[in-house]
């Protein structure tokens, strides 16, 4: 088991908007989506308040890295930001050693003992 706390990849906490903070961030961009750049139609279209820099990505949780998005945009920004998170936390772990095992596989890459060619075991 990795000794690591996923918290410590730079998450910022999430606060909730209130109605006010949200209609700021609407007027930010004149209802314009921050990520196709076409105007959202409140009406008729769902939209959300998209942190245009991740918050897993380190991103401010503060009105200017805010803006709205057409729900349906925002799903695949999201999944990308996934992506690009799950891959930094993995060379992160990669980088600190937090996925070398206290039990190693017997002469695997990370024991001090290790097989020859010729199947002698011998110390690394
Ligand atoms: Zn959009």
């Amino acid at each position: 088991m990795p000794f690591f706390d996923i918290t410590d990849v730079g998450t910022t906490p999430r606060r909730k908007l209130t109605p006010r903070q949200r209609l700021k961030v609407w007027e930010r961009t004149g209802g314009v989506c921050v990520l196709c750049e076409r105007k959202i139609d409140a009406v008729r279209e769902r939209w959300i308040v998209e942190h245009i820099r991740a918050l897993e990505l380190g991103g401010a949780d503060h009105l200017a890295n805010m803006g709205p998005a057409h729900e349906a945009c925002a799903v695949n920004k999201t999944r990308d930001d996934h992506r690009r998170t799950a891959r930094a936390k993995r060379q992160k772990i990669r980088q600190l050693g937090a996925d070398v095992s206290k039990r190693p596989l017997p002469c695997g890459r990370h024991s001090p003992w290790k097989r020859t060619v010729l199947g002698q075991i011998v110390p690394r």
